[in-house]
C-alpha cells in the first residue's frame, strides 16, 4: 500500500485543504493500493499562483535549454534504476500486464525524456535571418503556465509526452493526473524534484473532471495540453476557445487496420495483434477494427479467432501474461454492454464475449472478436476502450480506404500487404495523424503524433511537441544587423 498524507504543490510537499481522499484499488485483486489527497478548487488555486510566480520570477524560465534538458535526463536515468518497481506500481494502479507496461510505460518515458533533453542542445529557440524588409529574429519562448491533464490508460507516459516539452520550454505547469493513476503522478514529481527541478516549477493535483474544470478556466493557466475523451476534449477545446487560451488535445480514436488481398497473414498478424489489443485494449491508438477482403474473410477471422485463443488472460504482475483486467467496475460494465450491443446490432461473437473461466477475482473480461460487423455498427464507430475487435469485409482497395476513412476519429491505422509502395499509396488515402505500413510500431517519439477530425488538435512528440509550449515573438532589427559569435 503506497500512501500520501500531502500534495506536492509548488515544489513541496503541503497539507492539503481539505480531508478528502482518492483511494486507488487494483484491477486484479479489487484490494486497496494506494491512498493520496484529493486536490480540490483551493489546491489548484494555489498550485497556479505558484506556478506563475515560478515563470514569472523564478530561475526556470531564465535556465538555458540544456541546463533545463540536463534535469530531463537525470528523470530518465532515475526511472531505467527502477524499471520494474514502476511498472508494477503502475500495473497496481490499472491493471496493464508489466510485460507490456515494462516496455509502454516505463522504458517509452525514458526515450521520451532523453529525446527532449536532447532537443536542449540542438533545438533553435533563436533564429536571426534575413527578412523581407531587414534583418530579424524570431525567438521561440515559453508559452507560461501550462495546465497538463491526462487519462489513466498510459500514465507515466502520457504525463512524460506533456511535461518534458513543456519543462523543455522553460514553462511551469499543474499537472492533473487522473483519479484512477495518482501514485506514478506522485513519483514522477519525487524525480524530478530530486533532479534538481526549482520549486514552483511543478505541482500535482490528483482530482477529478470539476477540480480540472477549475483549472483549464483558471486565468492564471496560459495554455491548456489535454488527453483524453473526445467528449471531454470538446468541451475543454470550447472553454479555452472562449479564454483565448491555447490549447492542445489528444482524444479517442477507432483505428482501421486493413489487411489488403495479397497479405502475408504469418508475417501481419504478429505486427496487428499487439496494437489490437495492447494494453488490454485500453489504448487510444488500438487497431479495434480489422477490415479483411471478401475473399479472405473466413481464412483471416479463423486466424484471428486463434491468435485470441493463444492469448494469456490473468494475473497483470505474472510475466507471461498478455492481458489483465481493465481498470475499474465501471470500464467493465461499459465493455460488456457494448458486447451486448454489438449481438443486438447483428454481429456474431467468434470467440470471448464473457468473463475469463476460473477467475474470480478483478475485472477482467474476454478478449473478444466480433464478425460480421458492418461499419455503421456502434461497435464500429464508438470507441470501446476494451479488448473488443470487429472484423470488417471489404470488396476492393477503394472500398477498404473508404471504410477506414469511415469514423469521426483519425488517430492511428495501417496497412499490411505484400507490397509496401501500394501501402504507401494507401497510407496517403487514410485521414489520420499517424499509420503503419507493414510495420507494428504506431508512435515515433522523434516525429508528429496526434488526430485528425475528433481524434484532437495539435500534435505532441519531436519537435511539434516543443512547439506546442512555445509562442514566436519576431523581433526587427536594424539594417545590417550582425549577432554577436
Ligand atoms: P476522460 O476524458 O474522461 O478523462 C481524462 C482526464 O481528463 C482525466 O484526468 C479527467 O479527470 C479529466 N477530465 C475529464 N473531463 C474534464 C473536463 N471537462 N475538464 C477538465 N478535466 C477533465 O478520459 P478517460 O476515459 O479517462 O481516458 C480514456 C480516453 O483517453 C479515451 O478516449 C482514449 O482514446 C483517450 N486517450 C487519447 C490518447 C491520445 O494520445 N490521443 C492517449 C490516451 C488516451
Amino acid at each position: 500500500m503506497k500512501s500520501y498524507d500531502r500534495l506536492y504543490i509548488g515544489g513541496e510537499w503541503v497539507a492539503p485543504s481539505s480531508s478528502s481522499v482518492i483511494d486507488v484499488f487494483s484491477p486484479a485483486t479489487e484490494e486497496l493500493v494506494g491512498r493520496v489527497p484529493e486536490a480540490q478548487v483551493a489546491d489548484i488555486d494555489r498550485a497556479v499562483a505558484a506556478a506563475r510566480d515560478a515563470f514569472d520570477n523564478g530561475p526556470w524560465p531564465r535556465m538555458t535549454p540544456a541546463e533545463r534538458g540536463a534535469v530531463l535526463a537525470k528523470v530518465a536515468e532515475a526511472i531505467r534504476n527502477d524499471m520494474q518497481g514502476i511498472a508494477e506500481l503502475i500495473t497496481n494502479e490499472m491493471g496493464s500486464p508489466v510485460s507490456w507496461g515494462l516496455m509502454a510505460q516505463v522504458l517509452a518515458p525514458t526515450m521520451i525524456l532523453d529525446y527532449y533533453a536532447g532537443l536542449g542542445s540542438t533545438f533553435a529557440f533563436d533564429t536571426v535571418k534575413d527578412g523581407l524588409l531587414g534583418p530579424v529574429l524570431v525567438a521561440k519562448e515559453p508559452v507560461g503556465v501550462v495546465a497538463a491533464i491526462t487519462p489513466w490508460n498510459v500514465p507515466l507516459f502520457l504525463a512524460v509526452a506533456k511535461l518534458s516539452p513543456a519543462l523543455l520550454s522553460g514553462s511551469t505547469v499543474v499537472f492533473k493526473p487522473a483519479p484512477e493513476t495518482p501514485l506514478d503522478a506522485n513519483l514522477l514529481a519525487e524525480l524530478l524534484e530530486d533532479a534538481g527541478l526549482p520549486k514552483g516549477v511543478l505541482s500535482v493535483v490528483p482530482a477529478g473532471r470539476e477540480v480540472g474544470e477549475h483549472l483549464v478556466n483558471h486565468p492564471g493557466v496560459d495554455k491548456v495540453s489535454f488527453t483524453g475523451s473526445s467528449v471531454a476534449g470538446r468541451k475543454i477545446g470550447a472553454a479555452c476557445g472562449a479564454n483565448l487560451k491555447r490549447v492542445s488535445l489528444e482524444l479517442g480514436g477507432k483505428s482501421a487496420a486493413i489487411l489488403l488481398g495479397d497479405v502475408d497473414l504469418a508475417e501481419a498478424l504478429p505486427l496487428v495483434m499487439p496494437n489490437a489489443i495492447m494494453n488490454n485494449g485500453e489504448a487510444c491508438i488500438s487497431l479495434t477494427r480489422i477490415l479483411a477482403p471478401r475473399d479472405r474473410y473466413t481464412e483471416i477471422t479463423e486466424a484471428l479467432v486463434e491468435a485470441v485463443r493463444a492469448l494469456t488472460v490473468g494475473d497483470p504482475l505474472d510475466a507471461a501474461t498478455e492481458v489483465g483486467p481493465l481498470v475499474a467496475e465501471r470500464q467493465r460494465d461499459r465493455v460488456e454492454g457494448y458486447i451486448r450491443i454489438g449481438q443486438e446490432e447483428g454481429a456474431k461473437v467468434a470467440i470471448g464475449g464473457g468473463r475469463p473461466e476460473g477467475i474470480d477475482k478483478g475485472w477482467f473480461v474476454e478478449p473478444t472478436v466480433f464478425v460480421d460487423v458492418d461499419n455503421s455498427m456502434r461497435i464500429a464507430q464508438e470507441e470501446i476502450f476494451g479488448p473488443v475487435l470487429s472484423v470488417i469485409p471489404f470488396d476492393d482497395e477503394a472500398d477498404a480506404v473508404r471504410i477506414a476513412n469511415d469514423s469521426e476519429y483519425g488517430l492511428c491505422g495501417g496497412v499490411f500487404t505484400g507490397d509496401t509502395e501500394r501501402g504507401i499509396s494507401v497510407a496517403r488515402q487514410i485521414r489520420t495523424g499517424t499509420y503503419m505500413v507493414n510495420s507494428g510500431i504506431p508512435i515515433d517519439f522523434s516525429s508528429p503524433f496526434g488526430g485528425y477530425k475528433a481524434s484532437g488538435v495539435g500534435r505532441e512528440f519531436g519537435e511539434d511537441g516543443l512547439e506546442l509550449f512555445l509562442e514566436k515573438k519576431t523581433i526587427n532589427l536594424p539594417a545590417g544587423y550582425v549577432a554577436p559569435a
